[in-house]
Formats: C-alpha cells, structure tokens, sequence
C-alpha cells in the first residue's frame, strides 16, 4: 500500500511554482526515451543527484550513460526547492554525530559539506550557470529566548571542538542589519553556503550533461526493472534500456512498490515528507521598510518544524515550512491555509502583500536520519545516493557526483564519510512511518513553542 496518494506522483498536472516562470520550458525538455536503447550507466531521476551523476560520468570520466526522468528535468525535489545552497543533509545534531561516529567522522562530515557547497559554486562557474545566487552564508534566527541560548551553545560547541565559528547577534544588531520581525530576538551567522534559482542550476546542470555526452530523457518513468544477461533492463512506456550499472536517484519520489530488485531494495528504508513554500510578488521599498526586512541573506528559524525565507534579487519574498502529511486536493487547500498563517505571523506588516505562487514536494528521510550513498543490497552494480534531509541542494550534487565516481570504479564508499556510508536499515514496520512523522510533528511543536 503506498504511503502516499498518486497525486504527489502525477507529472501532469501543474505544480505552479514560482521557478517555473523563470526558466523557458524548452530547457527541460528533453525527448522521451523510444524503443530498445543500450548505455553503460542508467540513471533513475533527474534532479541534483541524477544530474550531477550524470554529468560527472559523461563529463569527468568520459563514461557512456543514459538518465530516465518521469517528469521534466528538475521535476522532483530539485525544481521546487527553497534554493538554500548551505550545510545540512542529517537531520541529526552535530553532537549526536560525534556520539554515534566519533570525532574524526564528525569533522570528516563537516568537510563533506562544506565541500557540497564550494562543489556547486564550481559546477555554476565552469557551466556558466546564471542561477540569480545571492546571501553570504546563513542566518539562523532564534524565536525565543531559551532558543538564543541554544544558539550561544552551539556557536561555543561548533568552535571549541570543530574551528568552525558562528557570529551571534543581538535583537538591535539584527534591526540594524535589515532583519526585523516580532518572533525574532536574536540570531547568528554561518559564513558558509548562498542561495539560487534552484530550477535555473538544474537545467543549467542538464544543459552542461548533455553537453557532455549523456543522453537525458524526460516524461520517461521507469515503471518496471528486471535482469537481462549481465545488464539491468529499465522498461518505459515508450521503450527499454539496457545498462551494465545502475543508479537510483529518485529520492523522495521513490515509488518503492514498482516491480525490481533495486526498487525492493529501497523499499521500506525512506520516508518522503513534504515541505511547502509560497513566494509574494515584488515587495517595494516602502513595504520592505515597514516590516524592517531589507537583507538579502538566507536565514531560517531555531524551530525543529522549521520556517526558511529569504529576499530574493527580484525583490519577490520566499518563505518555506513543512507541509502537510497528506497529498490530496483537500490538504494542498489546508496547508495553503497554514503557511499563510505563519508567514503572516511572522512577517506582519505584509499581509495583505499578495501571495502569487504556493507550492509542496518531498525531501526525503532515513531511518537513520543521515544520507546515503553506495550499492544496493541483493541488486548488483545497483547504486543509490538519496535522503538528505531536506538539504539537498548540496548535498545532494556531491553525493551525485560521489556515487558516479563510485560506480565508474574511480572510488570506493570508504573514500566518503562513514556518516553517509549507511547501512540504509528499514524503519521498523514500514506501514506506520507516516504515523511516525505525524508523532514526530506533535512532539516537535511541543519543543518548539512550549517545553
Ligand atoms: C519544498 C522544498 C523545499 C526545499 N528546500 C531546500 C533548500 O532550500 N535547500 C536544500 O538544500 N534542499 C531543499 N530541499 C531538498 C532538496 O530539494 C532535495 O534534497 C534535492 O532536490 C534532492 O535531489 P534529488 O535529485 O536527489 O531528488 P529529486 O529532485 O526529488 O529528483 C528525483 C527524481 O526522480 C524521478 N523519479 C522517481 N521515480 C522515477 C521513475 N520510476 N522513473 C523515472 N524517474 C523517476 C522524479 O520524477 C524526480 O524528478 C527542499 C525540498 C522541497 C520539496
């Protein structure tokens, strides 16, 4: 039984993003793939993950390789995203990490991600990316008092065992640096990462793979996977691909139910879970004042059901949170209702400011609440890199590149941190991981405004 209803799933109708008016539909048009067709490498999934596998396959190691989109390019997580290129991709805290992998491990992950960041500022540099990036690191905003202190904490801890340094602010700093609002009484800066058009870098990224020499197919879901001989056999409605090695990067769009080893082999060990976001249109100066909000840097809040927004170079304001635990009509209706609310909440001197683009898709969760990178259990030369956590805009074209480097036989696993090296387990009874997620959302709430 599928965790989730066939509407997050459908390709057809429209998402109403607001990148989606950005980017001619040209760029992500990639023709479907027809009759028998042969590659060394196939990929499932043209996101970050499949984009920057195939372009590091095709581009770096000159390899011969195939991508099966369901969509059009970017139509997961990859073209809908909050373009908050920055550290992230567990969903556990540092200090747990280095409980749980030691202190070398945690340090090594931390590089991981600061080289997923400088990763994607190459790859828009050297493919001439125009992606409208902005923000000079991150701003985390406390939004309350027991949240400030936490801050100071982590700012102390992130220094004293890792080097890394965090710049704290007070209330009248953050007025004076253009960050208003009533929640907020306090925050501090993470000079690393920057924000993008993320559907801008995806099509970039396909643009430059193609350029390359990968073949990238669009609106060709793979609905089945079987052994043929030596090779994995990818059927489509339109054809069939042939391919010695294979990777799976479908993250939160896993459709674990499909017939085949490798969907069988993911099955059971993700939880998709939706975020939302809504963008208003231009905000003028005036407005702009009246809130006291004229930075353009990224910054989210201390919650654990945490709200993320941003000035964009256009002017227009994003502003992102989790979504719903449901995909039918009727809770796109609610969850637009509810992030109306917060955003109100928080930025109420815009109001009446109209909202002209609300839209939901899946980041991707483990069990371990950590990435994964590597083989596939019982499929061989299958591959998977996925669930980053709802950080993935780095993280996940490292770990795309990192896979493709894996499966070309250049790396192996033990060159990635252990943090990302799994074992990818199964949640426990898999049937009740979105009663789990629903748990989970109370149980946050609680920490965020009352305990
Ligand atoms: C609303 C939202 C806001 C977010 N904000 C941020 C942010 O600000 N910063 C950040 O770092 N991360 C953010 N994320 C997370 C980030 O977008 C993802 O982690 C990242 O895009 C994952 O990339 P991916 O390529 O692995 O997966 P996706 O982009 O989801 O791509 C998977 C693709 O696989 C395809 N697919 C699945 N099954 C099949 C099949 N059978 N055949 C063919 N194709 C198939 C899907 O159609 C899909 O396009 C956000 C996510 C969402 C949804």
């Amino acid at each position: 039984m599928p965790l989730y209803s066939s509407h997050a799933y459908d390709r057809s109708r429209p998402l109403g993003s607001y990148w989606e008016t950005t980017v001619e539909p040209e760029a992500r048009n990639y023709a479907p793939l027809e009759g028998e067709q042969t590659a060394d490498f196939a990929i499932i999934g043209g996101g970050f993950t499949g984009l920057n596998a195939a372009l590091r396959l095709a581009g770096t190691h000159g390899a011969d390789v195939a991508l099966l989109e369901a969509g059009d390019i970017g139509w997961g997580a990859s073209g809908r995203n909050g373009g908050f290129c920055c550290v992230g991709g567990s969903k556990r805290s540092p200090g747990d990490i280095v409980r749980h992998y030691g202190h070398e491990e945690a340090a090594r992950f931390l590089d991981f991600q600061a080289q997923a960041i400088d990763h994607v500022r190459g790859l828009l540099e050297a493919h001439a990316i125009d992606a409208d990036t902005h923000s000079d690191g991150e701003l985390n905003l406390a939004h309350r008092d027991k949240a400030m202190r936490e801050l100071q904490e982590e700012a102390a801890e992130l220094r004293s065992a890792f080097g890394i340094e965090m710049t704290l602010h007070s209330r009248d700093e953050l007025a004076a640096m253009g960050v208003a609002g009533p929640e907020f009484c306090g925050g501090a800066t993470l000079k690393r990462g920057f924000a993008l058009n993320p559907l801008k870098y995806a099509t970039g990224l396909a643009r430059a793979a193609r350029e390359a020499g990968a073949k990238l197919h669009g609106r060709s879901a793979v609905t089945a996977i079987s052994r043929e001989g030596e090779r994995w056999r990818l059927e489509t409605a339109r054809g069939h691909l042939l391919a010695r090695r294979l990777i799976m990067a479908t993250n939160g769009y896993l459709e674990e139910e499909l017939p085949g080893v490798p969907f069988a082999a993911l099955a059971g060990r993700l939880l998709p879970v939706l975020s939302c976001v809504l963008v208003t249109r231009q905000l003028t100066a005036e407005e702009l004042a009246a809130q006291g909000w004229t930075s353009h840097q990224m910054s989210y809040d201390t919650r654990q059901l945490l709200h993320y927004f941003r000035l964009m170079p256009d002017g227009r304001f994003l502003f992102g949170m989790r979504g719903s635990t449901d995909t039918t009509p009727q809770s796109d209706v609610a969850i637009r209702r509810e992030i109306l609310a917060d955003f109100h909440r928080m930025f109420p001197a815009w109001k009446d400011v109209e909202v002209t683009h609300v839209w939901s898709g899946f980041v991707c969760m483990s069990a371990e609440l950590t990435p994964y990178v590597g083989s596939l259990a019982d499929a061989p030369d299958a591959f998977a890199a996925l669930a980053y956590h709802g950080n993935g805009v780095a993280m996940g074209s490292l770990c795309g590149a990192a896979v493709a480097d894996i499966v070309a036989g250049k790396t192996t696993s033990a060159d990635l941190p252990a943090v990302v090296r799994g074992p990818l387990k199964r949640f426990p009874f898999p049937a009740l991981r979105k009663a789990y997620l629903k748990a989970a959302y109370r149980w946050y709430a609680l920490c965020d405004e009352v305990l």
